[in-house]
């Protein structure tokens, strides 16, 4: 599946915030958002254009595209797969999202950003109910289990996450097998995702 190549830490500064793609190195003082806060390019620096309702709206969803690693088109059909069901639009949206495998891997500490938990998915390390999933977009379903497959559960790199990653597991996953496994246990509301998007911004440019 078609994923963006270019350079992560010029997308946080063309948003202007912290989009935490990258894991330790956003935390740290050499993030480029703290050293070069404007947005990148020539005339960054110089960019004092007023935001215009459109503007807003567009650079809520480029922010939320870019947290989840999700490129336009599937973005958009995701907003319409969402718009097609019942209750709040831009939570359906923020909802498919978070069910993503990816997504999944990254909540469970596996990977320490959502591009290493989109490889440790592509690159066959990750289960859902004990069969192997490699499409980092595979939505996983309530009641699904999600594991580390067998031969995976030393891989140093997951296990120092696993030992290091200060984040909390969200409370609609349950931690099962030491941190190996996860079960979802309900569909995640709003309030328990943490993802700083205004959502209804991205309805509204959606909608026009
Ligand atoms: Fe974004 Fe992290 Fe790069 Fe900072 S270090 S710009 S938060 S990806």
């Amino acid at each position: 599946m078609a994923r963006y190549t270019g350079p992560v830490c010029r997308l946080c500064r063309r948003e202007k915030t912290k989009l935490f793609l990258k894991g330790a190195k956003c935390e740290s003082t050499s993030c480029p958002v703290e050293r070069r806060p404007y947005p990148p390019g020539e005339h960054g620096r110089d960019r004092t254009r007023q935001g215009s309702e459109y503007l807003t709206q567009l650079r809520e969803k480029q922010k939320a595209r870019r947290i989840y690693g999700v490129l336009e088109k599937q973005f958009r059909n995701m907003y319409e797969e969402a718009s097609r069901q019942s209750g709040i639009t831009g939570e359906n949206l923020l909802r498919m999202l978070e069910l993503r495998v990816d997504n999944i891997a990254y909540r469970a500490l596996w990977g320490v950003s959502r591009n290493q938990s989109r490889q440790l998915v592509s690159h066959g390390h990750v289960s859902v109910n004990g069969r192997r999933v490699t499409i980092p977009s595979y939505r996983v379903r309530v009641g699904d289990v999600v594991s580390l497959a067998v031969g995976s559960r030393e891989d140093i790199t997951i296990r120092q996450n696993l030992d290091t990653i200060d984040r909390p597991v969200p409370g609609w996953l349950e931690v099962e097998e030491g941190g190996n496994q996860v079960r979802v246990r309900v569909a995640p509301d709003r309030e328990q995702i943490d993802t700083p998007v205004r959502e209804q911004l991205i309805v509204e440019l959606y909608s026009k």
